[in-house]
């Protein structure tokens, strides 16, 4: 046994450098990626498929690194972990809006079409997320009433303080908009749907995924939705790829649709020449 614990040992060694190797070279990779301009943001469009329209698009941050595209799911923790995710954040609020902009400037979307941006719990908790938000939406979108849309997961919702009540309100007053984001995946108590002014629930792409085979994600999908009209929310799923899922989601009352489907996320110029391409159809 003493034999096998010290191979055991030595074998996963190297494993555990590597990864913290890899962690340290990413991490200071990211701390540059803002003023070496390494970061852009995709865009992926959210479709009304009862009004046939485009009614937004979700912004989500891409990073090329040593020509190595890294997922955001492996550098958005460690910019969370490092507080990176602050400057980063506002960095990503701005380039949308921006861009949102630029769209409605060439008219390439309409008056309603909204641009969401996701937020992590840090950003979402820091004492002048909500200062910091209106003014970087007064500068990029003076008057945009209701086309920001905050994605926010249900870890945000958690811990219903005071403080976060305010947060809410002072934006909420500002006409953004918040869409609770992985819907379903999150540990909480639902009380939070009703002490927050929120807009939309995201159904998580896990149980799209298998809808047309699973019952139980089937069953979860019909009843996130019952629970999103009841409330008075939106429901939009993401992570639609088939007819199979999108017609089972219209079926059951969920009209709003975000997924490979339609479109992968793509580069803005890719999305304004989608639009166009739309527009003929
Ligand atoms: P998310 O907010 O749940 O974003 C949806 C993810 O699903 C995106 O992955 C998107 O590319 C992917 N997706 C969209 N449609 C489909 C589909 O039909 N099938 C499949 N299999 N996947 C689809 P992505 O871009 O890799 O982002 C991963 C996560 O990273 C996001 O999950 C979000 O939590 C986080 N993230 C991305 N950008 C930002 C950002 O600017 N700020 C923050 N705080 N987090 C971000
Ligand atoms: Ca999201
Ligand atoms: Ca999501
Ligand atoms: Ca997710």
């Amino acid at each position: 046994a003493k034999t096998q614990g010290r191979n055991t040992y030595r074998f996963y060694e190297p494993a555990l450098q590597q990864r913290g190797a890899r962690r340290l070279n990413l991490e200071n990779g990211l701390k540059r990626a803002l003023e070496l301009g390494e970061l852009m943001l995709y865009f992926q469009p959210k479709y009304d498929c009862a009004r046939r329209r485009l009614i937004g698009a979700e912004a989500l941050l891409r990073w090329q690194y040593k020509h190595e595209w890294i997922s955001p799911t492996e550098f958005i923790p460690l910019a969370e972990e490092t507080g990176l995710i602050l400057p980063l954040g506002e960095w990503v609020l701005e380039a949308a809006l921006n861009t949102l902009a630029e769209w409605r400037h060439q008219q390439l979307v309409d008056d309603e079409f909204h641009i969401g941006v996701n937020v992590s719990p840090a950003q979402f908790w820091h004492p002048q997320f909500a200062q910091r938000t209106l003014e970087i939406l007064q500068r990029c979108l003076p008057g945009g009433q209701g086309l920001l849309e905050l994605e926010l997961t249900e870890s945000c919702l958690l811990r219903p303080s005071e403080e976060s009540q305010r947060t809410f309100n002072a934006l909420r007053q500002a006409g953004v908009r918040f869409a609770v984001d992985d819907f379903g995946t999150g540990y909480s108590n639902l009380g939070y749907l009703k002490q927050f002014p929120l807009d939309v629930l995201k159904i998580d792409q896990s149980f799209v995924r298998d809808c047309i085979d699973d019952l139980s994600d089937a069953t979860i999908i019909r009843a996130i939705i019952a629970m999103a009209h009841g409330l008075g929310l939106a429901v939009i799923a993401e992570g639609v790829e088939t007819l199979e899922h999108a017609e089972f989601l219209k079926r059951e009352g969920c009209e709003l649709l975000q997924g490979y489907l339609l479109a992968k996320p793509m580069p803005a110029d890719q999305f304004a020449e989608f639009c166009r391409q739309l527009a003929f159809h």
